[in-house]
């Protein structure tokens, strides 16, 4: 039996010991709803409405660049951009895989830490995958951010730039055979999403609010995926969002699940899975269980029979993940034949499953294996 890492768990509270000194980024219109972004136009003595004409830019055109924003005086444009528009995330390296549809993008933020995001083209939809902190502090073993602990929470503005950047990428016609607006975002990137909640659930909103107050997402396409932090999936019910929520489960019985999500040390699987009904029950919305397939570890018959009594009848989806093997990582991606038993006995369980294509396997872009600081490997 491995020893069980220990680690804090109070929502939007920095885990672990930071490597350097990591510093929050200066403020940005996308930290602001409308009226924030007003009051801060006005207070450099411009007028209210430049608030909203550097909104549509940014988020109803996804012009990132101040200085393309030519239908401001210049002496406005510098102002309102000192205040409003400083420069987040820095692109480092982008990679292409699956012919073209899958990119990954590598940004170093303006302290030097590095997060990672992927966007990923389909015939019907365009979907990114973003990073809610950089690192993780959740020491889930078999994932490669958990691996190195926590950096430090991305800023409201930092989060949504990202998708941001990447509906641009997508607009530009980037992705051929997919359509050319960003229209899905997943909170599956670097990060615990509800360990920085408050910077989550205002980006959520930033993305889903009509432009050009957000980017005019619409909620049921949001995904926000989290390990179990039981209080903060009960505050986000309330919240009155539409966002699906997923759960990393991984393994339906405790003394598994201790390990593979350590977390689940201080929040039990009846717990959390009575935190996810209660999502169901107030939201209406089916939850997500994520459940990564790894060999010989959370993918027997028994495990998939417990799993299938523990779901069986609630408003829920299993998404099988083959594991993504980390670099040096002592586990694999169960055999197919496996997978497919425990896809048979969790259907005939009554409970919906699909298995998870894995994009972008070759660039690291795959689920859990955003890493940033391993790219120079
Ligand atoms: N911290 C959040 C979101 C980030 S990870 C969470 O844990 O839900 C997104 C999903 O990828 C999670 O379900 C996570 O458990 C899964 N994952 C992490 N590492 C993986 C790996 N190596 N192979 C397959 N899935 C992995």
């Amino acid at each position: 039996m491995t020893s069980l890492p220990l680690i804090p768990i109070a929502p939007d509270d920095p885990t672990g010991s930071p490597a350097r000194r990591a510093t929050m980024p200066p403020r940005h219109l996308a930290d602001l709803d409308l009226p924030g972004r007003q009051a801060v136009v006005t207070g450099l003595g411009e007028s209210a409405f430049r608030a909203r004409q550097v909104s549509t830019h940014y988020f109803g055109r996804l012009v990132r660049d101040p200085a393309r924003m030519t239908d401001l005086p210049a002496g406005a444009r510098d102002r309102i951009a000192g205040e409003l528009l400083p420069n987040l995330l820095t692109p480092v390296r982008e990679v292409a895989t699956d012919d073209g549809a899958t990119r990954k993008a590598l940004w170093r933020l303006h302290d030097g830490s590095l997060v990672e995001s992927v966007l990923m083209g389909y015939p019907d939809r365009v979907t990114v995958c973003i990073s809610s902190q950089a690192g993780c502090g959740m020491a889930c073993p078999f994932c490669a951010t958990g691996q190195a602990g926590l950096t430090r929470n991305l800023s409201t503005a930092e989060i949504v730039d990202q998708a941001v950047y990447l509906a641009g990428v997508a607009a530009s016609g980037a992705i051929a055979g997919s359509p050319s607006r960003l229209s899905h975002v997943v909170f599956m990137g670097m990060g615990e999403p509800l360990a920085n909640y408050s910077r989550v659930v205002a980006a959520v909103r930033r993305l889903t609010a009509p432009a050009p107050e957000g980017l005019g997402l619409s909620q049921r396409h949001v995904t926000v995926s989290t390990v179990g932090l039981v209080p903060a999936m009960r505050r986000l019910a309330d919240e009155g969002l539409s966002v699906t929520l997923a759960l990393s489960l991984h393994a339906p019985d405790d003394e598994l699940r201790d390990e593979l999500v350590p977390v689940n040390q201080r929040w039990k699987v009846a717990e959390v899975l009575d935190a996810a009904w209660h999502y169901a029950e107030r939201t209406g919305r089916r939850v997500s269980i994520e459940y990564a397939m790894i060999r010989d570890v959370n993918d027997q018959p028994w495990r998939a029979d417990l799993l299938g009594r523990l779901l069986a009848g609630r408003l829920t989806h299993v998404n099988l993940i083959p594991l993504n093997p980390t670099p040096g990582s002592r586990w694999d991606a169960s055999p197919k034949p496996v997978e497919r038993e425990f896809v048979r006995r969790l259907r005939a369980a009554g409970v919906s499953t699909t298995v998870r294509d894995t994009r972008g396997r070759e660039i690291d872009g795959a689920c859990g294996q955003l890493a940033a600081a391993t790219v120079t490997r």
